[in-house]
């Protein structure tokens, strides 16, 4: 099988899991035990938060875990524009694009629901990209909070988050992203990306599903989720899990270390593998942006098919992939990111996503894409017949 659905989700890595052991087993204590077992907890806990603080360029204190990408992307919409609606009820506005993972988006709407929120959405371009003067026009001065992801995860567009960033904390409002696709193939030093707040999922990386981590800048005002025992600074409340965030500080520490040459080299072979997809399909569209893309994604739409059709066939042939993001898979609807980028429902709707994890090999893609021609071409042929 080769498998190209990276970005649904990874297997947990040897060293991870390796890493994660002890707390599952003989060190299982509670961190917030008064004795030697929770001693050796909370001690396991604060070396992950610091090593994940190491990769972001923080504080330790400014890395909270969570159960996820998901939750991590709540607290951070929800959690900071309460706060500050909290402070001031004339911030009743959230900025989000249109290009968001449900995570944020509904998060947002929530809020239009039941905090009595304004949602704006700010559009994307063509290629899926959030322009500095698109987002300037969204920013209001009773905004709370702007969202705007580093990477979106079913065409790979990569955002100017730095740009972005800057644009709204000059007007002094909080801008959190979604680093859940970008984490392992583009820098994450917040500093640079001067964002406020950003989202890790670990399963991604290769750490196991279910951990998850929210950077939060300094004072940064933000109401926690998740009520109880006051952990985790009081942002997230419930015994932590200890293994997941040991493993998810490994899979991120080992991904980073070596992430300029592992981007270098899956975006050659990415690369490659567009050319070949586009050779071998004749009319094949690759969405999202020709070069501001994740190294690990290759994204098409493929007229004439319909992307479950193909993802099908692509299976039968030993090829795994995904017709959209994981969670509209299975859905009919045709993809909002691809709407919001100005494709044609029915075009929308033949959408294939490939998405590689750090082994990928330039023999499967090689492989793949000529499975993917073969795969096309006969549901083209039998859609005629
Ligand atoms: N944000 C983005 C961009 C994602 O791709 C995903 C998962 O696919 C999530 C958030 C949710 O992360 P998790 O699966 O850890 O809840």
């Amino acid at each position: 099988m080769i498998f190209l659905d990276a970005a649904a989700t990874t297997p947990v890595r040897r060293e991870v899991l390796d890493a994660m052991w002890p707390y599952l087993t003989g060190e299982f204590g509670n961190p917030s035990s008064h004795h030697s077992l929770g001693e050796a907890a909370a001690s396991a806990l604060a070396d992950a938060r610091a090593a994940v603080a190491g990769v972001l360029g923080c504080r330790p204190g400014e890395v909270t875990f969570t159960s996820g990408g998901t939750e991590a992307d709540n607290l951070a919409v929800k959690g900071i524009a309460l706060a500050r609606q909290a402070v001031d009820p004339r911030f009743n506005r959230v900025v989000i694009s249109a290009v968001e993972h449900p995570a944020v988006e509904e998060s947002a709407r929530y809020l239009e629901r039941f905090h009595g929120f304004a949602v704006d959405v700010v559009p994307v371009d063509g290629t899926g990209r959030v322009t500095p003067e698109a987002l300037a026009a969204a920013l209001r001065p009773e905004t709370a909070l702007a969202s705007v992801m580093y990477a979106n995860n079913e065409v790979g567009t990569v955002q100017p988050v730095a740009r972005l960033a800057e644009l709204a904390r000059a007007q002094g409002i909080p801008f959190h992203t979604d680093a859940v696709q970008a984490a392992g193939w583009l820098p994450l030093d917040v500093k640079i990306l001067g964002v406020d707040a950003l989202s890790i999922s670990g399963h991604k990386l290769g750490a196991p599903k279910g951990s998850g981590v929210l950077y939060v800048r300094g004072r940064t005002r933000i109401e926690p989720l998740v009520h109880g025992g006051g952990q985790e600074r009081g942002r997230r409340s419930g015994t932590e899990n200890v293994a997941g965030a040991v493993g998810l500080a490994t899979a991120l520490t080992l991904a980073q270390s070596g992430q300029q040459q592992l981007a270098d080299r899956v975006s050659t072979l990415r690369d490659g593998f567009i050319r070949e997809v586009l050779r071998a399909v004749p009319g094949a569209v690759l969405t999202g942006h020709p070069t501001e893309r994740l190294p690990s994604v290759a994204s098409f739409c493929f007229p004439g098919t319909s992307g479950e059709s193909v993802l099908l066939e692509l299976e039968r042939q030993g090829v795994v992939c995904s017709s959209g993001s994981a969670c509209a898979a299975g859905s009919d609807a045709p993809s909002p990111v691809l709407t919001a980028m100005g494709f044609e429902a029915e075009v929308a709707q033949t959408a294939v996503r490939f998405s590689f994890d750090s082994t990928v090999s330039g023999d499967d893609l090689a492989a793949a894409a000529k499975a993917v021609g073969a795969a096309v071409g006969s549901i083209r042929t039998l859609g005629r017949a």
